[in-house]
């Protein structure tokens, strides 16, 4: 079995985010956020320290856990229409009553480096440029690094998020992979996991994915990041299980999250870029 790491490959993307980032005039990454959440802001306060790696400026507009869907939807439009920002992220969760699916219509699709405004996602469907999740961007990115072939073979996605699992879907399609999509509705999930010859999980429950959900030899690649025991992280897959059923694996954490901030620094820095 295969250890599909993701470190080297973030290292090889940071480079080239740097050199673009050198390239351009000063790019700039703004992340609103409007949350307490300590996992959330741990995870913004890594990619600012990411992005400062590389030559990226990384603004964290902190609009505090107590704020309006208005306020949120203000601040996307006025960072939007700001010609020194280069990238525009809005961090989940966010205040009840405001949806990011909603608030993210207020990113320009072309600073849109996390790919979460429904444009991008429409854009991505109908095969035309846009920016893809940086998620579902870094899942792609593994497998073409580990020369895992698409054209013609089973994948199946298991979730059907607008961040992850839809995108990915098209994203697959794209490279004539043969694509089935699950989720907490699909009855006998293992008996359509087993299907595949790549399989991705993308759900966020801790060990969903046993070694009765995957076909001998599959390449699995695991998006899910649950809080552990040990007060790390784990993922969706049952890591000991399916290494002994699998062909390939991704551990987590150290293989698509690390991918996912150097992707969303890259595509910072191509948003400076643009003509
Ligand atoms: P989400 O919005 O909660 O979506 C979860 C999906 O899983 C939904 O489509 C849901 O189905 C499906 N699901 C739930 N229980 C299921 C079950 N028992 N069997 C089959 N499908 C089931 O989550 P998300 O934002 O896509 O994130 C998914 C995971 O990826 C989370 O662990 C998250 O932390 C992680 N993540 C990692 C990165 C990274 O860089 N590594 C980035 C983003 C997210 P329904 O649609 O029917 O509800």
């Amino acid at each position: 079995m295969k250890t599909l790491t993701g470190k080297e490959l973030a290292a090889a993307i940071r480079v080239q985010a740097q050199a673009e980032a050198a390239a351009g005039g000063q790019p700039r990454l703004a992340v609103v956020v409007a949350t307490d959440d300590e996992a959330s802001l741990w995870y913004v306060r890594s990619i600012a320290k990411a992005a400062a790696g590389v030559g990226i400026a990384c603004d964290l507009v902190d609009l505090g856990p107590g704020a309006r869907p208005e306020q949120i939807d203000e601040t996307l439009t006025r960072l939007s229409g700001d010609p020194g920002v280069h990238g525009v992220m809005l961090q989940t969760p966010l205040p009840p009553g405001a949806s990011a699916q909603w608030l993210a219509a207020a990113i320009d699709p072309r600073k849109d480096v996390d790919g979460a405004n429904p444009l991008s996602l429409g854009r991505l469907a109908a095969g035309l440029p846009a920016f893809a999740p940086a998620t579902a961007a870094a899942v792609m990115a593994l497998l073409d690094h580990h020369q895992v072939e698409l054209e013609g073979r089973r994948a199946v996605v298991v979730g059907r998020s607008t961040v992850v699992g839809k995108p990915l879907a098209h994203l697959l399609l794209d490279r004539h992979a043969t694509v089935t999509v699950c989720h907490s509705r699909t009855r006998d999930l293992a008996a359509v996991t087993s299907t595949a010859e790549v399989l991705v999980a993308a759900v966020g429950r801790a060990g969903l994915i046993g070694a009765g959900h995957v076909a001998p030899g599959a390449v699995v690649i695991d998006v899910g990041t649950n809080p552990a025991d040990d007060g790390g992280l784990t993922g969706d897959v049952d890591f000991e299980a399916v290494a002994g059923v699998a062909g390939a694996l991704t551990p987590v954490p150290g293989g698509v999250g690390p991918v996912t901030t150097a992707l969303l620094l890259r595509h910072t820095a191509r948003a400076a870029n643009l003509p």
